[in-house]
């Protein structure tokens, strides 16, 4: 009966719309968002919160994994850092100490050996 266009409506207000002007977010007339597009956005609020939920209970997002003092050197003093330097320079004496005993013995060990198989070379040539 009316003009073109005219088949939307404005739910709060009543203002015909065209649908150029429901393809927005709100009404142009009273600023009202559009039903339509307030339960998009709720959809997508709801899904967004969903995936932060699972994203947070996979692990993902939350702090980054605390690096234990295991691996390689002693770990450090923590109650009192500068109290135990004379010890831990100590400890480490001591470590380069066993590493070069244990190398010194290592080659005495080679040179006995190949001592002994040259003179058992020797005695059976
Ligand atoms: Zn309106």
């Amino acid at each position: 009966m009316s003009a073109s266009g005219d088949l939307y409506r404005c739910s709060t207000c009543g203002a015909s719309l065209s649908l150029e002007q429901l393809r927005g977010v709100q009404c142009p007339f009273c600023n009202t968002v559009f039903p339509h597009h307030g339960a998009a956005v709720q959809h997508a609020a709801l899904v967004n919160q969903v995936m932060a939920n699972n994203f947070h209970q996979a692990g993902y997002g939350g702090p980054p994994p605390q690096i234990t003092p295991q691996y390689g050197a002693q770990p450090p003093q923590i109650q009192n850092p500068y109290g135990n330097v004379h010890g831990q320079i100590e400890q480490s004496l001591a470590r380069s100490a066993k590493i070069t005993v244990f190398v010194f013995v290592g080659i005495i060990a080679m040179m006995v050996i190949l001592g002994a198989v040259i003179g058992l070379v020797v005695f059976l040539g």
